[in-house]
């Protein structure tokens, strides 16, 4: 695979991926993103005037864009990252993730099995990997581990679309034999994701003395794993993944909101001793819980781990050091966001 259409590239794990994909001297890299509020193209500015690399944006509801661009670059590769991505905004607003994840995943199916149709190209020639999560198989007791066998149980509109996608793609390699594969991830953490997710809010309302609100009791646990072991996950699927399988990713890093939350106040206290804010645990409120909040995720990582050879790097505590470490080298970033110089607007967020 060497020409590559990214959806969703200028977000947190789609950014990640392409700044590690384009050390790989790929042919192509076309990332294709609408720009919504997640969407920063500041992440990519290491790799804008890379000759190999191109941004489009665009939506990936318009099926006539994406099979022009699919022609024109000669694409061999889709690897479709581009949703609405946060909970608590499908709770507030479910409308744009039904259009984004369930309807968009529907045209970007069908731009592709119209270009690999018109185009002859075989299926060994061609893959389309959609990235979805573990929040599609809902919420776990006190034991046990989501498989790529669970049956899936969405508790949110957004885990619910993420499923209806999930069962989109896996019905595109049934029924018309698209060569498909797709990947079922924990809880993601690192550099470049937006302010309005746990870890990077955690941080920036940390540094600047606000409260850190935890939902409920804060024993929601979470599998956390650092961003970078997600893309290099994505880069083995695709290598050496098995047309038409599911691969579950995760970190084997169950942890607490609460708990994350005091090692991450830990780091800050002793990264930032000169903080007034020290110690900043003294900043924890806890804050009404979230509707149809799940209580526990963790992800049975064997079958990715025995079949493709691919494990973590990172564990929480040295994933979380590094992003830790990142926000505190790339305050400009992160101003550019919450001033909404990014995009021209200023965004008011608060909420975890
Ligand atoms: P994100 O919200 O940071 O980025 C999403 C990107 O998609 C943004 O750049 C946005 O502009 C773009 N986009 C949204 N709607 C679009 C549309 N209609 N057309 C084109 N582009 C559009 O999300 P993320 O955290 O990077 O997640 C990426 C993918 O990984 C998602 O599919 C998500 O479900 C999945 N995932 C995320 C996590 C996590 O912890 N963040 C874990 C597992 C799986």
């Amino acid at each position: 695979m060497k020409r590559f259409f990214i959806t969703g590239g200028a977000g947190f794990i789609g950014g990640n991926f392409i700044l590690n994909l384009m050390k790989s001297n790929p042919e192509i890299v076309v990332n294709y993103d609408k720009l919504t509020y997640a969407g920063n193209l500041d992440t990519l500015s290491s790799v804008e005037n890379d000759p190999n690399y191109i941004f489009v944006q665009g939506d990936i509801c318009d099926r006539e864009k994406l099979t022009q661009l699919f022609e024109s670059h000669k694409i061999d590769c889709v690897v479709h990252f581009a949703a609405e991505s946060h909970v608590d905004r499908s709770i507030d607003s479910p409308g744009d993730f039904i259009q984004t994840n369930v309807v968009g995943t529907f045209e970007l199916l069908e731009a592709a099995r119209w270009y690999i149709g018109e185009k002859k190209i075989p299926r060994k020639d061609f893959r389309f990997l959609h990235v979805s999560t573990d929040e599609v198989y809902g919420s776990l007791g006190e034991t046990g581990l989501f498989t790529e066998e669970t049956p899936y149980a969405p508790n949110s509109p957004y885990a619910a679309s993420k499923a209806s996608s999930d069962h989109l793609v896996r019905s595109y390699h049934k029924t018309f034999g698209l060569p498909v594969l797709t990947t079922n991830c924990s809880n993601n953490y690192g550099p470049y994701q937006f302010p309005e997710k746990l870890l990077p809010l955690m941080i920036n309302n940390a540094l600047n003395g606000q409260s850190l609100p935890i939902y409920g009791d804060g024993k929601q646990v979470r599998d956390w794993l650092f961003v970078e072991d997600h893309c290099k996950a994505i880069l083995e699927v695709l290598g050496k993944g098995e047309i038409g399988q599911v691969y579950n990713i995760g970190g084997h890093n169950e942890k607490a909101n609460l708990e994350v939350v005091h090692t991450l106040c830990e780091i800050l206290d002793e990264l930032v001793p000169d903080s007034k804010f020290r110690p900043h645990k003294n900043l924890i409120q806890y804050v009404t819980d979230r509707p149809g909040h799940d209580r526990r995720y963790a992800i049975d990582a064997s079958k990715i781990q025995n079949q493709l050879g691919w494990k973590p790097q990172e564990s929480f505590e040295t994933g979380l050091r590094k992003t830790v470490l990142w926000y505190l080298d790339n305050k400009d970033w992160v101003s550019r966001v919450m001033s909404g110089a990014y995009q021209g607007e200023r965004l008011g967020l608060t909420k975890p």
